[in-house]
């Protein structure tokens, strides 16, 4: 937990607030948590304020979809905890956010912290307080960058058992006087979103649903169907052996606390919802500017300079990205299901980040064509994963590699290595049967 502000508590005021930014969950939620225990030592009831506004690149059809499905169970679960909900829903691009008015009333405010909290500019008039629930390993428990994985993996190791504990349920003891509001129900979804000024050309995905309960659902399958094959087969598409969680990580609607304890019997998946998330939220935290290319260590920067000047087998731009137009089959498929569905496989993606650098004029264009793509298309996007994982891909968290031409020492992929180590045929094939029932 830390300090926003040095504003006084308003004890006579009518609530605390917990302004619901990140993590949009009645569960599972130390920040939740943390306000209801002041709410009670106040003799104040609790009221959630969560907001939707029109603002930004990705405000379009599919974020804003997969947002408001969450809305509904969320209601229903703060109700039967006594907590107010206030879910406010801008439908112009000039709305002002009223976030100023709910704090007016509000004896203490409290919020999720995460990296971006950092830059954001806040003028709160109440004793504020961010309390962090998206890693399990507080960020705040790190006091600098760290390294690779190897590096944090061990500090995350000392201080998890600490950490990894299932949470007590939230009690308050004053019920807020109106009860949550249902402001939204699933049949309202498609007409709330088409009276919005956002960009309605990104479509909301074929098959990824937003919210709480089909959070869980996916959980449960893949406890019960897939973690068993998780280490072996998770670099093998076709296989859908992975979890798909990272959206309802992404927008919060399941905590990874939640999904740790539930997965607890797998290592490797434990490796990438701890370890690798801690570090890219740790990175996302501590870079200077997260989605810049001077935030690579110098080697890599060095190496990409040294190379600048190679010629290209193929160069696109943005556009053509954006629209699978390349000559490679497997990385149009990648595309598309980023199209589609908002995301791309683990294994995947790496590969279709490679090639960008490669098929592109500057190491500059290739980081705005992967940003971009991310901000409009990936339901998982704009998290410290996107920036972390983007910029592995010119060889952050990473070591050096054998010089070759254009990547010169980072890590370089190709396409008959993904030929010979998956199953290409039948992920295309599949991309294709997906958009087909679109
Ligand atoms: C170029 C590129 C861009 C990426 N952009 C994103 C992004 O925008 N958002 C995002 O969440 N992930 C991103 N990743 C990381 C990874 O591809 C996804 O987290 C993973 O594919 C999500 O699918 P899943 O939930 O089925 O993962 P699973 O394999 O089931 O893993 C479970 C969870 O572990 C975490 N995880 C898995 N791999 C990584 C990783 N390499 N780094 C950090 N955490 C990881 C995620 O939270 C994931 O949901 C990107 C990777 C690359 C190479």
């Amino acid at each position: 937990m830390r300090r926003l502000n040095d504003a006084p508590v308003h004890p006579d005021a009518r609530y605390v607030l917990y302004w619901m930014r990140r993590n949009r969950r009645a569960q599972w939620n130390h920040a939740l948590s943390y306000a209801a225990g002041w709410a009670n030592d106040l003799g104040l009831p609790l009221l959630c304020f969560e907001e939707l506004t029109c603002e930004g690149l990705s405000a379009n059809d599919r974020m804003h979809t997969f947002a408001l499905e969450g809305v509904p169970e969320t209601a229903r679960r703060l109700k039967a905890l006594g907590c107010g909900y206030e879910f406010h829903f801008g439908r112009k691009r000039s709305e002002p956010s009223a976030l100023p008015r709910a704090a007016a009333s509000a004896a203490a405010l409290v919020t999720d912290d995460d990296p971006e909290l950092f830059s954001l500019d806040l003028d709160l008039p109440v004793a504020a307080v961010a309390v962090e629930s998206s890693c399990i390993v507080p960020i705040g428990m790190f006091e600098k960058r760290e390294y690779a994985a190897y590096s944090i993996r061990p500090k995350i190791a000392r201080m998890l058992p600490h950490y990894l504990a299932p949470m007590e349920p939230v009690r308050l003891k004053q019920r807020y006087p109106r009860g949550a509001c249902p402001a939204v129900t699933v049949v309202d979804i498609p007409r709330m979103v088409a009276a919005c000024e956002i960009d309605h050309s990104v479509k909301p995905s074929l098959s990824i649903r937003g919210g709480v309960l089909e959070a869980e659902r996916r959980l449960a399958h893949f406890v019960e169907h897939s973690i068993n094959r998780y280490a072996t087969l998770r670099n093998e598409p076709s296989k859908h052996a992975n979890s798909c969680l990272s959206p309802y990580l992404r927008f919060g609607h399941i905590s990874a606390l939640e999904v740790a304890l539930a997965t607890r019997s797998e290592p490797a998946f434990q490796e990438e919802l701890i370890v690798r998330r801690e570090l890219a939220h740790n990175f996302a935290r501590f870079a200077e500017n997260p989605r810049s290319l001077t935030s690579l260590p110098h080697w890599a920067q060095a190496t990409l300079v040294e190379h600048a000047a190679d010629e290209r087998p193929y160069v696109y731009d943005r556009d053509r990205f954006a629209r699978a137009e390349t000559h490679d089959e497997l990385w149009n498929a990648c595309q598309r299901e980023m199209l589609v569905e908002g995301v791309i496989h683990g294994y995947y993606r790496m590969y279709w980040g490679k090639k960008i650098i490669e098929w592109s004029a500057t190491c500059a264009d290739a980081l705005e064509t992967m940003l971009y793509i991310h901000d409009r298309w990936a339901l998982d996007g704009r998290d410290p994963n996107t920036y972390t994982n983007i910029l592995w891909c010119f060889g952050l968290h990473d070591r050096p590699w054998r010089e070759r031409p254009i990547f010169g020492m980072i890590r370089y992929m190709s396409l008959d290595g993904m030929i010979r180590k998956t199953d290409t045929a039948a992920y295309i094939r599949e991309i294709r049967e997906l958009e087909r029932s679109a």
